[in-house]
């Protein structure tokens, strides 16, 4: 079993330091801290490394700053 879920997949930080969401993606499950969490939500393609696939998450709007 690997232990990704319990950290989050950007900074690492661990769920000793900051509270981890777990999430589901491809059968898979993942942490996110909350300092975090936007990234996923707004440009995931940041993740990509990280998340194979992430670049193709939801409808982007065109809204990159
Ligand atoms: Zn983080």
């Amino acid at each position: 079993m690997s232990m990704n879920m319990r950290k989050c997949l950007y900074c690492e930080r661990t769920s000793d330091e900051a509270p981890i969401i777990v999430f589901q993606y491809l059968d898979s499950e993942y942490g996110i801290c909350p300092q975090h969490l936007p990234i996923l939500i707004h440009k995931p393609a940041q993740l990509s490394e990280k998340l194979p696939g992430a670049e193709t998450f939801g409808p982007s709007e065109g809204h990159n700053h």
